[in-house]
């Protein structure tokens, strides 16, 4: 069956059912799962196309909710066209674009407008939009709501470039004032600056990784999620914290969900695979804010997300062209912060939690359940259920595959995962029924659809 083709049934003698793994034929019609049968040997009536996968793994699409696809205005970096399809290269059927990098930034209802254009025509993936909450936009924030943004995201520190400014307290109590009542959501990055650093004046090296790491403490995230935590509590607004780096806020995380705030958490795939020990010097495509931490860090956040802590894991894609990462100098200063990887999601989240004893259906409630209840797309995405578009990945959890620059469909190929072996190969992607993506191939035409949100929607809260 060739890319493009429209599925009416997928075959496979492994489904991550509700109940586990097990034999099924999945039955699609108008781009939804019309039932799911346990013999997958089923008589179909009439003519139908039939993907028979064999024994490879069908389970839902990855909802990735952290993409930095920065069209229009810094389309150098990433695309539409790009970046959907090494979303549906790597069985990410829905992505969800943040506000800031494009110019303009989603900040008022005219520039969701703006982007909505430019993502018409070129996404093989469906796409929903976050919105920004910047200092003096307040009265947008509603509009952008019935517009359809999935929610804001805001800044507690410089966000990297200029049209994207971060907020301040006021800001925020502004922009919850706003947001109460309408079922929308605010993510935090969470960093805050906190003056003098200890010991930063003694280290010159800006080579050095632990230069880098040094800039920006624990310190930073901690008072920020302190602040968020606060702000949450009293306008129980929905609040989201972007890339958790830090496992030291997970106390006063922890404490504000049980005293009820509506706070959900995300960390990243980089912060669960890669650690501040084994950053080369001068290796700047590690760079990121907030920054990879020790690898006792880490261990702290597996662990948090083993106890339901953290409640997802995402790419924070966040490419540029390769001048801006400064490889020529290795300066961390200089360097760009950010992190391609939404191709290499899924195997790079596999190849260490299944070392770790996390199942597959850990994958699906990590990777794509729990995003697609943040974006309130949680009623027709992020599970194998009748009614719910049939996005589907197909993937062998036991093959494994070097990260080679020639299979990686990002606009700049350039990652810190170039060359690592990796557990869990994409096969196929489906999207709404459609064939995306097969072993190698794309559809001739992008099928994805642009995805507008409407908060009530929501089947559950996390
Ligand atoms: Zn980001």
């Amino acid at each position: 069956m060739e890319p493009g083709l429209t599925v009416s049934a997928v075959r496979s003698r492994r489904v991550l059912c509700s109940d586990g793994v097990r034999p099924a034929l999945i039955l699609i019609k108008d781009g939804k799962i019309q039932s799911i049968l346990p013999d997958p040997d089923s008589a179909l009536k009439g003519p139908a196309e039939v993907l028979d996968v064999g024994d490879k793994l069908v389970m839902p699409g990855i909802v990735d909710c952290h993409v930095h696809v920065n069209e229009p205005g810094r389309t150098s970096w990433e695309g539409y066209w790009t970046a959907t399809r090494a979303a549906a290269a790597g069985g990410v059927t829905t992505i969800v674009d943040m506000p800031l990098n494009s110019i303009p930034p989603t900040t008022t209802v005219g520039n969701f407008r703006e982007k909505i254009q430019s993502a018409t025509g070129q996404c093989f993936v469906d796409t929903a939009f976050w919105g920004g909450v910047i200092p003096g936009n307040q009265l947008e924030l509603r509009p952008m709501i019935q517009a359809g943004v999935a929610g804001f995201k805001c800044f507690m520190i410089h966000s990297g470039v200029d049209e994207f400014p971060h907020v301040s307290d006021s800001d925020l109590h502004s922009a919850m004032q706003q947001l109460q009542g309408t079922g929308s959501v605010l993510l935090f990055h969470a960093e805050k600056e906190i003056g003098e650093i200890p010991g930063e004046e003694e280290t010159t090296d800006l080579r050095s990784y632990s230069t880098f790491l040094k800039s920006r403490p624990d310190l930073m995230e901690l008072e920020a999620i302190r602040i968020i935590t606060q702000l949450c509590m009293q306008y129980q607004v929905r609040c989201h914290i972007v890339h958790l780096s830090s496992a030291q806020p997970l106390e006063i995380i922890r404490a504000a969900r049980q005293a009820g705030a509506p706070l959900t958490v995300e960390t990243t795939h980089h912060y669960l695979s890669l650690s501040a020990e084994r950053v080369p010097t001068g290796a700047t495509l590690f760079k990121c804010c907030p920054p990879i931490r020790s690898m006792a860090n880490q261990e702290q956040l597996w662990a948090a997300l083993r106890a339901g802590d953290v409640d997802m894991v995402v790419s924070d894609h966040s490419p540029c062209t390769p001048d801006l990462k400064r490889l020529d100098v290795g300066d961390f200063t200089q360097a760009w912060g950010g992190i391609s990887s939404l191709q290499l999601g899924l195997p790079l989240f596999w190849t260490s939690a299944a070392n770790k004893g996390f199942t597959l259906p850990d994958v699906v409630r990590l990777l794509c359940k729990n995003p697609a209840q943040l974006c309130c797309l949680d009623n027709q995405k992020g599970s194998l259920l009748p009614g719910h578009d049939a996005d589907l990945v197909i993937w062998d959890p036991d093959k494994e595959f070097e990260v080679k620059e020639a299979n990686i469909h990002h606009k700049n190929t350039l990652t810190p995962y170039l060359g690592m072996t990796l557990k869990g190969e994409v096969y196929a992607t489906v999207v709404r029924g459609r064939l995306v993506y097969k072993e190698g191939s794309f559809s001739p035409r992008p099928l994805g659809q642009h995805l507008l949100v409407c908060p009530g929607r929501s089947h559950a809260s996390l």
